[in-house]
This record gives structure tokens, C-alpha cells and sequence, in this order.
């Protein structure tokens, strides 16, 4: 049975669900499972090739990660502007203490940011790296978060990183 494309799939393929079983077949055959992260720059390189197996609740099917980017996107190992809302620069970021705060001395503590370089927040993860980069800043990106690009998007972040 020939694998399908992932490529053909599109932005609906899921990359990064739970489910989703990677194996890694490099040139002289060997096969692994769970693939780390040279695995991109392996598959690009043409060292190895990336397969998938998708579950389905019938039957599985097996795809080849044909379109290494779009991978490379979903796992965070290329900025993905389109998917996250957020462009590769320094982000014009205004902050304030979100009213439902009721400590905010607390190490963490939940603001409201609004992005005037006209970025938006859809992603929390690349966010939090960007602004780590850029500002220092310390987002817990395992807590609550959300808003819109009126009111502002609520997250927690460490408070003394705010400072810096
Ligand atoms: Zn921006």
C-alpha cells in the first residue's frame, strides 16, 4: 500500500496531535519511532525520510511528510506568521493588569497585552518565545489565556519579567 500525502492534506493535517505516530526510515533502512529534532534537517537533507501513521477510529492510515515546512511550522522549528498571527520582528507591546487580577503582587499575575504593531495572538507558545527573546518576559504558557485584538489578550506571566 503506498503511503498517502501529508502535503495533499494540507493545513488540516494534524502534526502535533497526541495521537499521531512519526516514523523516521533512514537511508540504509533503519527505522525509528518518535522523532526528535534533527529529524527535520535529517528528512531535508534526505538522510532519513518522515512518515506518519494517522489513527482513525476504523483504520489507520499511513502518510509521508511530504511537505517538511509545513511540519517544520507546526512543531515550532520554523515561524509560521500565517498560523500563530505573529511576524517574525519586534512587537510594539503595551501591557496592563487585567481587572479580574486580585493579587497583584503575586509572582504571576494575569495581564491584558495589546500588540500596536497590529500582530495577533494565536498562538501562546511562539509568543511566549518571541517575548522571551525580545523582552524577557516569563508567560506561563500552560495556564489560561485568550481575548481578542479590541480587549486585549489575557495571559500569566511572571511578574519580576515585566520589570526587566
Ligand atoms: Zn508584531
Amino acid at each position: 500500500m503506498e503511503p498517502r500525502s501529508a502535503a495533499a492534506v494540507g493545513r488540516d493535517f494534524p502534526y502535533t496531535a497526541k495521537t499521531l505516530c512519526y516514523i523516521e526510515v533512514a537511508e540504509d533502512g533503519t527505522v525509528s519511532h518518535g522523532v526528535d529534532a534533527g529529524a527535520y534537517e535529517r528528512a531535508r537533507s534526505g538522510e532519513s525520510r518522515l512518515f506518519a501513521v494517522w489513527p482513525g477510529s476504523w483504520r489507520s492510515d499511513l502518510f509521508v511528510i511530504d511537505d517538511l515546512d509545513e511540519y517544520a511550522r507546526a512543531h515550532g522549528l520554523l515561524h509560521d506568521q500565517q498560523r500563530t498571527g505573529l511576524a517574525d520582528h519586534e512587537h510594539a507591546v503595551r501591557w496592563t493588569l487585567d481587572p479580574s487580577e486580585k493579587k497583584p503582587m503575586g509572582s504571576y499575575i494575569t495581564v491584558r497585552v495589546h500588540l500596536d504593531c497590529g500582530c495577533a495572538i494565536n498562538d501562546l507558545d511562539a509568543f511566549a518565545k518571541q517575548m522571551r527573546a525580545q523582552q524577557g518576559w516569563d508567560i506561563a504558557t500552560t495556564g489560561g489565556w485568550g481575548g481578542s485584538t479590541t480587549s486585549g489578550t489575557y495571559m500569566r506571566v511572571r511578574r519580576k519579567s515585566l520589570d526587566s
